[in-house]
């Protein structure tokens, strides 16, 4: 599968149930907001690997939302300890997914450390999270407040995602004000 189409099927997810995505930096805000820029959208900038960790947060936050956090597995690969937390707190409204394409996308192909990790068997290895689908079966989630669940994205080392992103403070300030119709700020964007 390539990272557009397991890109499309998530937002088509998220549209359906009106979820909010947390996507990590680079490729996967990249090719999501390529997909559909969608206010519900919060693309990272910063270090990387910290979709997970923001989306559990979030989760927190907005117990009544359904939140999607959109990792590469280079990134995932970078904050797994983020996979024991969300075991540990197991919110209902979280689905972490892995778009696993086996490299860094952004840094011409390297291959990441997870190659050959068996991310179908996350929930057997962290307890709380209750059942792995793969991306073109998340029709068969019957109750998506039932998690937390993992999505595995089993997606083929492609070309560099469409650019460019949104700058980062627009990105962060967009999706905040959409939560709590706070005041925008004024100050600089930096690309995402
Ligand atoms: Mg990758």
């Amino acid at each position: 599968m390539k990272q557009l189409e397991a890109f499309e099927l998530l937002t088509a997810f998220a549209e359906k149930h009106d979820a909010l995505i947390v996507a990590d930096i680079g490729s996967q805000s990249l090719w999501l907001k390529a997909v559909k820029d969608r206010v519900q959208n919060l693309y990272l900038s910063g270090p990387m690997g910290q979709a997970s960790s923001v989306a559990l947060g979030v989760a927190a936050a907005q117990k009544e939302r359904l939140v999607i956090a959109a990792c590469g597995d280079g990134a995932l690969g970078m904050n797994m300890t983020s996979l024991a937390t969300i075991s540990y707190v197991a919110p209902k409204n979280l689905i972490v997914a892995v778009m696993d394409n086996g490299v860094y996308e952004f840094t011409k192909g390297l291959p990441t450390p997870t190659l050959g990790v068996k991310w179908a068997k996350v929930p057997g290895t962290f307890p709380g999270f209750k059942k792995t689908f793969a991306v073109d079966a998340l029709d068969t989630i019957s109750d998506p407040f039932g998690g937390p669940y993992f999505i595995h994205a089993d997606i083929e080392p492609g070309p560099l995602p469409p650019g460019p992103g949104l700058p980062a403070v627009i990105a962060h300030d967009r999706f905040k004000n959409y939560l709590t119709g706070a005041a925008k700020t004024t100050a600089s964007p930096q690309q995402c």
